[in-house]
């Protein structure tokens, strides 16, 4: 059984999450903390529940899901998982941040290419990836078909999708990718966006004027 922690960092409350099993191992997926004391919060979470990172994982490449990558990484030792088309923001991530009005570490590049349908595993658990580009290019999801849950990165929120108007961006994609993959994997999923509260499939397809099918 897979247990979750949540965390909104930064100033844009991105959903940081932590994923454990009984083993306690763990993996930590979109890392945005920025300030000491959100690193700090992270930590004392880890500590305190005495688990294991095995892994860092990206939904997608963008500054405010990265900005803790660096020091996730370097904390405890972690290789991290993104989609080969998304590693440009990574290498960007300084730069960019800056326009934004962000110091941010560089995140290593050191990186493992997430591609659809791979198993992650961590503990006697295990994530699959779906890519569910048209917010970035190398967007994915992650689920788990036991517990059902999936997280989604910025491709769908509560009552809402993912913006697609930043470089990569891509409407229809976008809309493809939650009509075509990510309903499909049924209603009683739970979904953990990127930013907001946690929804579930079957509310969004009830209520999210985004999924409306014509
Ligand atoms: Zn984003």
């Amino acid at each position: 059984m897979i247990q979750i922690k949540t965390f909104y960092f930064n100033d844009l409350r991105e959903c940081t999450y932590v994923l454990w099993d009984e083993t306690g191992e763990c993996v930590i997926i979109d890392p945005g903390c920025h300030s000491d004391s959100e690193k700090d919060r992270l930590m004392k979470f880890i500590d305190n529940e005495n688990l294991k990172p095995v892994k860092l994982l990206n939904t997608h490449g963008h500054f405010d899901h990265i900005m803790g990558n660096a020091f996730v990484s370097a904390q405890w030792g972690l290789k991290t998982y993104i989609h080969i088309e998304d590693k440009p923001h990574l290498e960007r991530a300084v730069k960019y941040s800056e326009m934004f009005g962000y110091t941010v570490e560089q995140p290593p590049l050191d990186t493992i290419d997430l591609n659809e349908g791979d198993l992650i595993s961590f503990g006697n658990s295990h994530l699959t990836v779906m890519e569910t580009p048209g917010h970035t290019r190398g967007g994915v999801s992650f689920y788990n078909d036991q517990d059902k849950i999936v997280i989604t990165g910025d491709a769908l929120f509560a009552g809402s999708i993912g913006r697609t108007d930043l470089p990569g961006g891509d409407y229809d994609q976008l809309m493809s990718s939650l009509l075509e993959k990510l309903v499909k994997l049924g209603d009683d999923y739970k979904v953990y966006p990127g930013h907001g509260p946690m929804t579930t499939i079957g509310q969004e397809l009830a209520s999210n004027p985004f999924l409306r099918y014509e």
